[in-house]
Order: C-alpha cells, then structure tokens, then sequence
C-alpha cells in the first residue's frame, strides 16, 4: 500500500512519516500544496493524510481539485485544534476522515487501515483467504494458524493481493502501489518478490494469468 503524507511542519510530518513506513506503507511526501496537487494527480495512492495549513496551495483546494479531476483515493486530513467548520468543510470538499491536531499515531495508523479497507468493500480488519489470514492491524500473516514470517515488501505486496480478492492486478499496477517515487523501483522487480513470497505460502495462493498479473488462488481460493 501506498500513502501520501502531506504536511509543511517538519516536526510533525518526519515522525509520521517513520510511523506510516514502520507500518509497513510505502510513503510519499509532500511539504506543500503544489506538489501535492501534482503528486496525487498523476501517482497511484491508496490513501492520502492531507493537512489543510500548507503553503503555495492550501489543502482544501488540494482536495476539491483532485476529486473534480475524478481522483478517488481516501483522503484523510488534519485540521486545526477547535477548528469545527474545516472538518465540515473539508468532508464536504472530499475528505472521508479527519483528524484533529494533535492526535496519537495510533490512531492515525487505525483511520488509514480502515480507509483502506472500506476502499475495497472490506469490513474487518481480519482478511482471509482460504487458510491464509491477514491481519492488518498487527501485520501479522498466519496460513492454517501457523505464522508465516514476512520481509516488509514481502507483506505489502500479499497485502495489497488479499485487500483485492477475486482482482487481477497488474505487474505495473503492483509497482505503481508498492514503492514510493523516490524507490529504484527496477532493480526490485515485482516478480521476484511474487517468487519468493509464493514459496513462504500455501501451493498455488498467488495465481499468475498471463499476460495480465496475478490474483489470489489456489484450492480454497478463486474458482
Ligand atoms: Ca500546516
């Protein structure tokens, strides 16, 4: 999964930024509205965390201007302390969640996880599939109650499969949501990491249709 951390505030936006990265997302950042406005135009995110206090561009135009361009990515945005009517204004212009500052990490990591989820129609934070479980909340993976120990790209890349069942992704849709703009993406190539995360899975749990990606499979998964 990949975030789009957008805040000036050096002090508050080098924290979350470890936070969100500890958590296991691939994390963009942006330091003002500008480049935020371009980022979330033309970048693949599966969720944003938008302050509305930014320079060049303030962040509720950020958001009215993604969501008129059709961009539908979760947006979650800080807003000031006391400051009611941005929270009505800010949902009002996009926004699917806020939080006030300041707030504790864990609940921002909680919003995000659950953002990401209701993307996908996803209800619980617990995913399964078949004999394989996910959950998101601890980042932990199991197949038939055994833990399966998982690299963190090794983890995003089952994460982002299991919050799409029934989906085929893409090669290029999995490096566009894996890595952060600034990673060398080519020297990371999406098949070897499906190489080795399929060895530490059940037989047949990543599926390869060819020609288009991959999805979920195997003997309890898609027919
Ligand atoms: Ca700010």
């Amino acid at each position: 999964m990949r975030l789009l951390l957008v805040e000036d505030e050096p002090a508050l936006r080098e924290p979350l930024r470890e936070g969100l990265a500890e958590a296991g997302y691939a994390v963009d950042v942006a330091d003002n509205g500008r480049d935020a406005l371009h980022l979330g135009l033309h970048e693949a995110f599966d969720a944003v965390v938008l302050d509305l206090g930014l320079p060049q561009l303030d962040g509720l135009s950020v958001l009215r201007r993604w969501r008129e361009a059709g961009r539908t990515m979760p947006v979650l945005i800080l807003t000031a302390r006391d400051a009611w009517h941005e929270k009505v204004t800010g949902i009002d212009a996009g926004a699917d969640d806020y939080l006030t500052k300041p707030f504790h990490h864990e609940e921002l990591l909680a919003r995000v996880r659950a953002l990401i989820r209701r993307a996908q129609g996803l209800a619980s934070p617990l995913l399964q599939h078949g004999a394989l479980v996910l959950d998101t909340r601890s980042g932990r993976v199991s197949a038939g109650g055994q833990p399966v120990a998982l690299t963190a790209h090794e983890f995003r890349l089952l994460a982002y499969l299991m919050h799409r069942p029934d989906t085929v992704v893409s090669r290029s849709e999995l490096t566009e949501h894996l890595y952060a703009q600034d990673f060398d993406r080519d020297s990371n190539t999406i098949e070897v990491f499906v190489g080795r995360l399929r060895r530490k899975l059940p037989p047949g749990t990543i599926e390869t249709v060819r020609g288009l990606g991959y999805r979920l499979g195997g003997p309890a998964g898609v027919p």
